[in-house]
C-alpha cells in the first residue's frame, strides 16, 4: 500500500491527524531530503523510521528498491519536503507506477502552496490555472506573453504559479512589461504562507514594477495574476 501524505508547508500545525495516523502505522517514508522529514517526524515524536530518498533525478535502481518493498507487502507513505507530493514536486513518478503496477493507495490531503495562495488572495478563483514554476529559458516570453490574452471560452481564470526568491523581482518585472497595456489587472503576491512573516501584497500591473523592487526577498513566493477587466469571473 502506497499512502500519499500532504504535510505542511512552513507551519507544523497544518499537519492533519490522518497524516500523523499514516506515518505513525507505515513501515518507512518515501521523500525528498531526508534531513527535512526525519525533522518532521523528530517534531511530531513519532520515533524512528525508514526514510527512503527519492528526488526528480533517482535513478531506476532506486524505484526497483521501491517496488520491490511495496510488492513484498510494506506499507510506504510518499511525502515530500513541503506540501502536497506531485505538486511541481517529485513523487509523479511513484504515483504513477504504483497506478501501472495496481499498488493500492490512497490519499492524505493537507496544504498546497498555490491553493492557501488563492483562497487569501480576494481574487475570483472557482478558475484558476496553476503552471507550476515557469520556464527559465524555452517558452518563457511566449507563456508570459499568452497571459495578456489568457481566458477560458469568455470566462476569465486567474492565474497562479510558483517562484523562487532568486527570480521574483526578474519575474514581476517581465509581467509588469509584457501585460503594460493592462494596468488595472489585479497581481497579488503571496509571501512566506503560514510562517510568522506570511503577507499578501496585493497591486495591479501598473504597480508591479514599483513592487518588484520593493518586496521583501526573503521566503518563499506564489504570484497570482486576475483577470484582464474585459472579462467576467465566472
Ligand atoms: N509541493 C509544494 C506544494 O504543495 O505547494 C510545492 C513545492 S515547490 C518545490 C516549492 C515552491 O512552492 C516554492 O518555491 C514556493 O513558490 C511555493 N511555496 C512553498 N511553500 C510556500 C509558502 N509557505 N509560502 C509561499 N510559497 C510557498
Amino acid at each position: 500500500m502506497l499512502s500519499i501524505v500532504s504535510t505542511p508547508i512552513g507551519n507544523l500545525g497544518d499537519i492533519t491527524l490522518r497524516a500523523i495516523a499514516t506515518l505513525t502505522k507505515c513501515d518507512g517514508v518515501i521523500c525528498e531530503d531526508t534531513r527535512v522529514t526525519g525533522n518532521l517526524l523528530k517534531q511530531l515524536n513519532l520515533g524512528k523510521k525508514e526514510l527512503i530518498s527519492f528526488h526528480g533525478n533517482s535513478d531506476e535502481g532506486k524505484t526497483a528498491f521501491i517496488f520491490r518493498k511495496l510488492k513484498d507487502g510494506a506499507h510506504l507513505a510518499l511525502v515530500t519536503d513541503a506540501g502536497t507530493p506531485g505538486i511541481s514536486d517529485p513523487g509523479f513518478a511513484i504515483v504513477s507506477r504504483a497506478a501501472a503496477e495496481g499498488i493500492p493507495t490512497e490519499v492524505i490531503p493537507g496544504p498546497a502552496a498555490f491553493l492557501a495562495a488563492l483562497s487569501g488572495s480576494g481574487l475570483p478563483i472557482n478558475r484558476f490555472m496553476y503552471l507550476g514554476f515557469l520556464p527559465l529559458k524555452k517558452g518563457r516570453r511566449a507563456l508570459i506573453e499568452s497571459f495578456r490574452e489568457d481566458t477560458d471560452g469568455e470566462f476569465s481564470r486567474t492565474i497562479v504559479f510558483y517562484e523562487s526568491v532568486h527570480r521574483i523581482e526578474r519575474t514581476l518585472t517581465e509581467i509588469a512589461e509584457a501585460l503594460k497595456d493592462q494596468p488595472a489587472r489585479p497581481v497579488v503576491i503571496a509571501r512566506e504562507l503560514t510562517k510568522v512573516h506570511e503577507e499578501f501584497v496585493r497591486t495591479t500591473i501598473g504597480g508591479l514594477k514599483e513592487e518588484a523592487a520593493r518586496i521583501v526577498k526573503k521566503g518563499e513566493f506564489v504570484v497570482m495574476i486576475g483577470r484582464p477587466a474585459t472579462l467576467k469571473p465566472l
